[in-house]
């Protein structure tokens, strides 16, 4: 209990009785303001001075700093989890239950615990004898929109030199990520009575033909773009969805198709939807439709820390493990945007993140603690 810090286990525990859903799907999505003020009233007790940032009328991040100026380094983590169904849980998703050396709960892996375990690492230093500042942010609605880091990136005051963002990783240093493209193409022509084609214009014979060329498309760009430093080395597109139309016997009206891109690190987010507009817009011009294209919030840019970054060099010394990639999407862009320097690294797997009866492995906990000690010795204290 120094400076009236609760133990690291009643942190997660405090932080994962406090549900903090965040969902694009109104009816599940929840304020995270009371994971903001438990993280507020724990800082402060440490000494660091904390700024409540609205993100909106229901969301907030923190910031929390001890010291001052732009170097130094940033432990990030979001306060939000994705929503449960509390059926297929063992417990209640919501306590946190110790058995099997695990720690169950909702957010004990993504990612409450490491928000716990960075103010426990920081308890253990003076914060009066920083060099370099420390600073904890805390985010929200990474699980969904990711406004929280968005807003951090727009504001553009840099937090520090360096970045750690605890995302499950089971402690291994990860540089790199895809970007995520999410858009929809529709295609509006003229419904009539199928009999007869010209009393009509089918939508759905264009998306037939963009389709086509949406195929070439992705494979030009699977050959032109390769990084095996990814398990899948191309960048991705899958076509999720579509509809169109409403009956056998009506000319299809419209058409509506959903895509999914994940795209490397190098390519341009613009450049792709422009040429996915381009391609939309030819087909559309050809055969006398309306095309519209929607992107789906502002995607994700991929995220790039060079191999060479200081902390990417000390990271991979303290645990022995070279920078990776991930499937999954993170925050760390938008740091990197800010010119902070950042790897994703924390407790507990991928795995278990998302899944019913998400566990941390117990054993993870000290050793996560001595690594941010040393991030914060090193990059605040050196
Ligand atoms: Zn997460």
């Amino acid at each position: 209990m120094a400076n009236g810090l609760p133990t690291t286990r009643d942190m997660i525990a405090q932080l994962i009785a406090t549900p903090s859903v965040s969902c694009v799907s109104p009816d599940h999505d929840m304020s995270n303001r009371a994971v903001i003020d438990l993280l507020a009233e724990w800082s402060e007790g440490l000494g660091f001075s904390t700024e409540v940032q609205a993100v909106n009328e229901v969301k907030y991040n923190l910031i929390a700093r001890a010291g001052s100026g732009s170097d130094g380094l940033v432990l990030s983590g979001h306060t939000d989890t994705v929503p449960c169904d509390p059926a297929l849980w063992f417990g209640d998703p919501f306590e946190a239950r110790e058995a099997d050396d695990r720690i169950y709960g909702l957010g004990s892996c993504d990612m409450k615990s490491f928000l716990a375990l960075a103010l426990t690492a920081s308890s253990k230093v003076d914060l009066d004898r920083l060099n370099n500042p420390l600073t904890l942010v805390a985010t929200a609605d990474e699980e969904s929109t990711m406004s929280g880091a968005r807003l951090i990136a727009d504001n553009g005051r840099k937090l520090g030199a360096y970045c750690v963002i605890g995302e499950p990783t089971s402690l291994s240093p990860i540089r790199q990520h895809k970007g995520v493209l999410t858009m929809s193409v529709e295609f509006v022509g003229q419904s009539g009575h199928a009999s007869d084609p010209s009393l009509g214009n089918n939508a759905l014979d264009g998306m037939h033909q963009f389709m086509t060329a949406l195929y070439q498309y992705r494979d030009r760009i699977q050959q032109r773009f390769n990084d095996p430093a990814f398990k899948i080395p191309t960048p991705t597109m899958n076509l999720g969805h579509i509809h169109g139309g409403d009956n056998s016997n009506r000319i299809c009206g419209a058409c509506t198709l959903l895509i999914d891109i994940r795209y490397l690190p190098g390519m341009s987010f613009e450049q792709l939807h422009a040429d996915i507009d381009q391609l939309g817009a030819d087909i559309a011009g050809t055969r006398g439709l309306k095309v519209k294209t929607h992107v789906f919030g502002e995607g994700l840019p991929p995220m790039d820390t060079a191999e060479a970054s200081e902390i990417a060099q000390y990271l991979t010394h303290i645990t022995g493990k070279k920078t990776s990639s991930v499937a999954f999407g993170t925050e760390a862009p938008y740091y990197n945007m800010m010119q902070t320097e950042t790897i994703v690294i924390g407790p507990g797997s991928i795995d278990q993140a998302h899944q019913p009866d998400e566990f941390l492995p117990l054993a993870q906990i000290d050793p996560t603690i001595n690594m941010l000690e040393s991030l914060i010795e090193r990059f605040c204290l050196t």
